[in-house]
């Protein structure tokens, strides 16, 4: 799928979002739909592996199989293809899809229904202040009420922008924060604290994925909660992040973790130490929202969305399967993932 204007984070821009769509018939006649969305600096997949993938392994090994054994079979396959992190998820999602359908119930209410809808933020990639000023009161006049801006590539824009867009949009907006990992230490502490005035609400990933005790340290000195996103690709890496006191909050997206059922034991690490979660998301279809969506609003400890990848994409066959209003985030009321037809 294209996106409607390229998009930059602190590493890379991209301008299309390639993702794998996965349909599967039952005997019963129930069709249930998976989506990856490989990436290869965060997933380590590209669209060309995932379908590789499929065909090697996963048919081969899927068909003929009972849904409702998914703890089985999620675990032989991730045996197989540990590293094939978004094509697990893309397997997860399908098999809960066909589990909610034969419940007859929408998913989030299979998985625990603890919510009905969650406000979710709205990004803004890197762009130059004055664009990200005028992008911020955009979202803000769509009815958006939390923003996330993406910085880590230098310190003082990003210091700038984030005064200039708490300025443009009033006090009653939330402003989070992502580094995306460009920030040393000092530099991270530095941005929290030439910014107290703007207020911003969480720091995502200030430092690099591959030392989380430079995590910890920015933690420990900031008065605002620090979260993991690239640091957290594992349930290991999460029992670690919470042991060692490094983090004060994660971020789950279905593509890193492989799907539904992995996220749901990384939330439940998180929950064991008081450590609350958001769920995230790739550039992904509509179809890989709504699941995010459905798992987000499953759990008491999942207290934020970031579900906003699949706004930009300009041919997403999958649109309309979440339905946005005035910022909020609701899924389909029909069975399982609620894909019509
Ligand atoms: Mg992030």
């Amino acid at each position: 799928m294209r996106l409607a204007e390229p998009y930059t984070i602190a590493y890379e821009t991209i301008e299309t979002a390639p993702n794998v769509f996965l349909k599967a018939t039952t005997d019963n006649g129930l069709t249930g739909w998976g989506c990856a969305a490989p990436d290869l600096e965060v997933t380590g997949e590209t669209a060309e592996m995932v379908v590789r993938t499929y065909n090697d392994t996963i048919e081969p090994f899927l068909h003929g199989q009972d849904p409702f054994r998914y703890a089985l079979l999620l675990q032989e396959l991730r045996n197989f293809i540990p590293q094939a992190h978004s094509a697990l998820a893309m397997v997860d999602m399908l098999l809960y899809d066909l589990m909610a359908q034969q419940a007859r119930e929408p998913l989030y209410k299979l998985l625990g229904g603890f919510r009905t809808s969650i406000p979710t933020s709205i990004t803004i990639g890197i762009l130059p202040v004055e664009n990200t000023v005028e992008r911020a009161g955009e979202y803000i006049g769509k009815g958006f009420r939390i923003l996330k801006l993406k910085g880590g590539a230098g310190l003082e824009e990003d210091v700038e922008k984030v005064m200039r867009v708490r300025e443009k949009v009033g006090k009653d907006i939330e402003i989070r924060f992502d580094a995306n990992q460009g920030y040393s230490v000092e530099e991270a502490i530095a941005f929290i604290q030439r910014t107290t005035s703007a207020r911003v609400e969480l720091l995502e990933q200030p430092t690099n994925r591959h030392n989380e005790e430079l995590l910890k340290e920015v933690a420990a000195n900031v008065p605002i909660p620090v979260m993991a996103d690239e640091s957290l690709m594992t349930l290991k890496d999460v029992f670690h992040l919470t042991r060692h006191g490094c983090i004060d909050m994660i971020n789950i997206k279905l593509m890193k973790v492989g799907g539904i059922m992995e996220a749901m034991h990384i939330n439940s690490v998180a929950k064991a130490d008081n450590v609350e979660a958001m769920v995230g998301c790739m550039d992904e279809s509509a179809l890989g929202i709504a699941a995010g969506l459905h798992f987000a609003l499953a759990r008491p400890n999942i207290i934020y969305a970031d579900l906003d990848g699949h706004f930009d994409l300009v041919d997403d066959p999958f649109v309309g399967m979440v339905r946005l209003e005035e910022g909020v985030l609701y899924p389909m009321e029909g069975p399982g993932l609620g894909v019509k037809g």
